[in-house]
């Protein structure tokens, strides 16, 4: 996966990670647009993603940050008001009442809940075999590829004979799965795709999407606000707010020192089960509208470390290494004073290299220590709950060792 994003910070400079050299879906600089009475709502702004084959992007952020028009607009659901998408280099055409194009139908989505994307008149046998047709199989080999994949996926080839409303929630999902693998996908866009379902079934669901992916070599971009399930499969993870993608690096270091402060708080508000784990403060606010969003930077509202610049300078995506954020606090443009190597360079800023790690203890003084609350080797409670400089609600003291 690669996330990059223009800067309009700097001088025409424009940042990006480095990705796949030959990623199979590509969204560069993709907005959307929805009018909202009588206004315009970017849901959407200035995003790039790329997903290579047999690997797992995972996508995450709050209801409402605009995953699941990311996801609708990568397989052409809802048209893009500025940027593109790309299939194996072919651009993704909005969806119309035509058919698509055959190119594209390596393309495929897992939608949230199977029972309302499955035809409940027709058999699970038919279902699947029109899957088979679409990927340019005969109607002959339909059933015997049908109960092939419905044993690939974990079911019986009797389900081949039911219908949807036979079975269970995660049997449903299969069945979905099964006949977007009849198409032979090279990628796969799942729209949590586990979210309805019971946790021993979400569980399964994920592992087999994941095995698909290693297997086949299918890509697979997981939309989901479960941050522990995208934590096990994900290769790669991208975080959005409010239409942005405001982190995004290798799942293990984003987990292990998220650069970006939002990145802190979903990941500090993962419970854990063998209880050493705390109840994270809640970050002040509410998600704002995206029909108005803050100016500046967007999180600037909620954040706990903001300064007075937050609310006037744009933030893009800056890289750190093989991972980017955009905050100017933890990944300070290049050249300018926050930079180590300019003036003003903040001793808390995490180090630009793909391992970068928030610990700092031996450079960050007491009041501008606040990351120190997930920091693993924190020394001390009254290290922990040190005020940032700015003073907004900390969050509550937390030593999440051994995460
Ligand atoms: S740029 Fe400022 S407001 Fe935005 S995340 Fe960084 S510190 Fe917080």
């Amino acid at each position: 996966m690669t996330v990059s994003q223009e800067n309009p910070v700097t001088d025409g400079t424009v940042f990006s990670n480095p990705g796949s050299d030959n990623p199979v879906l590509a969204m560069t600089d993709a907005a959307v647009e929805y009018r909202r009475h009588g206004q315009r709502v970017r849901a959407l702004d200035g995003v790039d993603l790329t997903v290579a084959r047999g690997e797992v992007v995972g996508l995450v952020g709050e209801s409402g940050c605009g995953k699941s028009t990311l996801a609708r607009a990568a397989v052409g659901l809802v048209p893009l008001a500025a940027g593109t998408v790309s299939f194996e280099g072919e651009p993704v055409a909005p969806l119309g009442m035509r058919r698509r194009p055959g190119r594209l139908r390596g393309l495929q989505m897992v939608f949230q809940d199977p029972y309302e994307s499955l035809n409940p008149r027709r058999k699970v046998g038919e279902l699947i075999a029109d899957g088979v047709l679409l990927g340019g199989g005969s109607r002959s080999a339909g059933r015997a590829r049908a109960v092939e994949l419905l044993e690939r996926v974990g079911l019986p080839a009797t389900a081949a004979d039911g219908y949807p409303h036979e079975f269970s929630g995660g049997q449903r999902q299969r069945i979905a799965i099964a006949r977007t693998l009849a198409a032979k996908p090279s990628c796969l866009i799942a729209d949590e795709p586990i979210s309805a379902l019971d946790a021993s079934a979400q569980a399964q669901i994920a592992n087999l999407l994941t095995a698909l992916v290693r297997e086949e070599g299918i890509g697979l971009l997981l939309v989901s606000h479960d941050l522990s399930v995208v934590r096990q499969v994900a290769d790669r993870v991208a975080v959005m707010y409010l239409g942005r993608i405001v982190e995004s690096g290798e799942t293990a270091e984003v987990w292990s020192s998220p650069n970006h402060p939002y990145t802190e708080a979903l990941v500090a508000a993962i419970p854990r089960a063998d209880g050493a784990g705390v109840l994270p403060a809640d970050l002040p606010g509410d998600v704002p509208d995206p029909a108005s969003p803050p100016s500046g930077c967007r999180f600037h509202p909620r954040c706990p470390i903001a300064r007075d610049e937050c609310a006037s300078t744009e933030q893009r995506l800056v890289p750190l290494g093989s991972r980017a954020a955009a905050c100017h606090v933890r990944a300070p443009l290049p050249g300018t004073a926050l930079d180590p190597a300019g003036a003003g360079a903040d001793d808390s800023r995490p180090q630009a290299s793909g391992a970068a790690s928030l610990c700092g203890l031996s450079t960050r003084t007491s009041s501008t220590c606040w990351p120190a609350r997930c920091c693993p080797r924190a020394p001390s409670r009254s290290h922990q709950t040190a005020r940032s400089p700015r003073s907004r609600p900390p969050f509550r003291p937390a030593c999440r060792t051994g995460r």
